[in-house]
């Protein structure tokens, strides 16, 4: 069922008090629905290049899987998705039943009625994040973790149902993630060298940057606690770029540490027994893409020589 935003953004573009709407149309083509856009040839000539340029970081140890943007409804409900973020949840419905029931609920719609009051849910959802279908990968492995624990290079198109007209809050946008399991001193280690790194990463793309503690937008008042206990014991950390001088900033990768959560509900075990602890680095493609162009400018010969090197444009 669509919102009443959803319903009014029929070819809708960003205002032109944006302040990026002037590259805007260089880079999206809206598609109907705040913040779902097909994306242009330029701007994947420079995604593709970023995509690259995190693969070159990748350890040779890493499994590289790329996930449709569909998952397992059942899996995500056992993650627990459902406590935290059922605001952000889209789940896959479709019309079952009888060729007759199929045929009176869809001739609905050519009456002027409503089909969509007749569809029932399916075994899938959209994916809202790239590594929540690891961890059951792992566990149907057997779940038991090699000495080292694991580490992933995953990608995947995920949904929010966050409707807006700002460019870098899209409903469905592309997530990578390197994703490591194992002990709790391993994934520590994994996640303070990728904070240590993002430095690096923002200087490499010309890109102003901070680092800092943050929480995920937990649903309700429930989730006002879950907040302030993730920034307490600084679970995740973001790395957040302005998109212009006077914009507050805009988080394009996360850091994430999951501690035994995870390994609690997959039963997955590291070497010596203990339940697996996980991490992922989570990298905003769209929003690290809008954010060189932002910062940058449309015409890509003009960017920074160290940019182009980087990006090998
Ligand atoms: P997280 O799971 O930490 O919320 O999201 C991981 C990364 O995905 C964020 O750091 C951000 O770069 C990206 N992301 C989260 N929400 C949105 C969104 O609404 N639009 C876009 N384009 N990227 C998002
Ligand atoms: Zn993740």
């Amino acid at each position: 069922m669509s919102t009443a935003l959803d319903k009014a953004a029929a070819g809708a573009t960003p205002p032109a008090k944006d302040p990026l709407a002037h590259i805007s149309a260089a880079l999206f083509v809206p598609m109907g629905v705040y913040g779902v856009y097909a994306r242009t040839a330029l701007y994947l000539s420079v995604r593709d290049r970023l995509d690259a340029y995190i693969s070159a970081m990748r350890d040779p140890t890493a499994e590289v899987m790329r996930f449709p943007p569909v998952m397992s409804r059942a899996q995500l409900e056992k993650s627990g998705y459902l406590k935290s973020f059922p605001n952000l949840l889209g789940c896959v419905c479709a019309l079952h039943g009888t060729e007759a029931s199929i045929r009176t609920a869809a001739d609905r719609h050519e009456s002027g009625g409503d089909w969509t009051a007749a569809l029932t849910s399916s075994d899938l959802v959209l994916s809202p994040a790239a590594c929540y279908p690891v961890y059951p990968i792992v566990a149907a492995r057997g779940g038991r973790l090699p000495p080292g624990g694991l580490l992933f290079d995953i990608d995947a198109d995920v949904f929010r149902h966050e409707p807006s007209l700002n460019l870098d809050r899209l409903q469905s946008f592309r997530m990578r993630e390197f994703v490591r399991i194992g002990s709790p001193q391993a994934i520590l280690e994994f996640r303070e060298a990728w904070i240590a790194r993002a430095p690096v990463i923002a200087n490499d793309l010309g890109l102003p940057f901070t680092i800092e503690v943050a929480n995920d937008a937990f649903f309700g008042r429930v989730g006002q606690v879950m907040a302030v206990s993730q920034r307490q014991q600084a679970l995740k950390f973001e790395m957040l770029i302005p998109y212009h001088t006077k914009a507050s900033p805009t988080a394009c990768m996360s850091f994430n540490y999951h501690r035994e959560h995870f390994g609690n509900v997959w039963s997955i075990h590291d070497e010596q027994g203990e339940k697996a602890h996980t991490s992922c680095v989570a990298f905003g493609i769209d929003r690290l893409s809008v954010a060189l162009f932002a910062v940058h400018g449309l015409d890509v010969t003009r960017w920074p020589a160290a940019t182009r090197q980087a990006l090998a444009l």
